[in-house]
């Protein structure tokens, strides 16, 4: 890990830094472009975006898994192209799907897994396999989506991670059970100070569950920020050209999104303080987390 810098002795090492991270398929459209992102100790993101924004991308690209055109990425303070074993085995990740190990049983997989890592907590495998009802001694290939979604986390939640990377973890699960397992989830890593990122492109996953949500579009992070304070902070703001020019100077942060309208009107979206005074003419609306969404992405 690197030595916290002699001028910001409180400074905590990020799980994760991304700085100008661009990535672009043969022949297809740039999926990252200049993207920065910082994850941090006791963190749970939820990565929103679209169908093919780039989720996977990002967190193949931010795992190692895919080498970025350009920029650096970091993790627990070390280059990824460069981890350590130790380093590595503070990282855990569940991806999408795997069709890895289909013919092994639970039991015989955990075994496998526990071999690698010098930190496992089979209590807590035990306790994750009875509470979540996975058969132990029947084939993966035999199990339910679901199942095998369960135990892909298991295994990644095994060795305790302080970096826990999941791409759409509850795409499997059935809409009623997904929410009370992310919560779940999320309570089983968030009492060490880990990290959780998950991906996902449906909003009620994030309700009460992440307490971070970051926008992907056209590249980049948008805005990442605690999804409470965005509920309570943006607003839709919509006025002439002079009201709004006046406003976003008195705010003086950049706006999230500008929209010119007709006849000299324009709508801003913008964090708004509370008792921030806004002239007469100009309406002020609320959005919901499905809103945010659709402007945002
Ligand atoms: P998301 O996870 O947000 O749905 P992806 O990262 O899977 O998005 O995909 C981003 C874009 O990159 C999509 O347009 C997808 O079609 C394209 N893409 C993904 N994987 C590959 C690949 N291996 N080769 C070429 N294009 C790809």
């Amino acid at each position: 890990m690197t030595a916290p810098s002699p001028h910001f002795p409180h400074t905590t090492t990020p799980s994760a830094a991304l700085s100008g991270v661009s990535m672009t398929y043969p022949k297809g459209p740039a999926v990252l472009h200049q993207l920065d992102w910082t994850l941090l100790p006791g963190q749970v993101v939820g990565l929103l975006g679209r169908n093919g924004a780039g989720k996977t991308t990002l967190l193949e690209t931010l795992l190692g898994l895919r080498e970025p055109e350009a920029g650096q990425v970091r993790l627990l303070g070390q280059p990824v192209a460069q981890l350590d074993d130790a380093t590595r085995a503070r990282i855990g990740y569940v991806p999408q799907s795997s069709d890895l190990f289909e013919a092994f049983t639970p039991a015989q997989l955990l075994a496998y897994f526990r071999s690698f890592y010098p930190r496992w907590n089979e209590a807590k495998v035990e306790g994750l396999m009875s509470r979540w009802e996975i058969p132990r001694d029947q084939a993966i290939r035999k199990l339910s989506g679901g199942q095998k979604q369960r135990l892909s986390i298991i295994r990644a939640l095994a060795h305790e991670p302080d970096l826990l990377v999941l791409d759409e973890p509850v795409a499997s699960l059935d809409p009623a059970g997904r929410r009370d397992f992310l919560r779940e989830l999320v309570g089983e890593v968030l009492d060490r100070g880990a990290t959780v990122v998950f991906s996902t492109h449906i909003l009620s996953d994030l309700e009460r569950v992440a307490f971070n949500v970051a926008f992907l579009t056209q590249g980049r992070i948008a805005l990442q920020a605690p999804l409470d304070e965005l509920l309570d902070q943006v607003r839709a703001v919509t006025g002439s050209v002079t009201e709004m020019a006046a406003l976003l100077a008195r705010l003086g942060t950049p706006p999230l999104k500008r929209t010119a309208l007709e006849a000299g009107r324009e709508r801003v979206l913008t964090r708004l303080p509370a008792g921030t005074p806004v002239p007469a003419g100009v309406a002020v609306d609320r959005l919901n987390l499905d809103d945010l969404f659709a402007e945002l992405t």
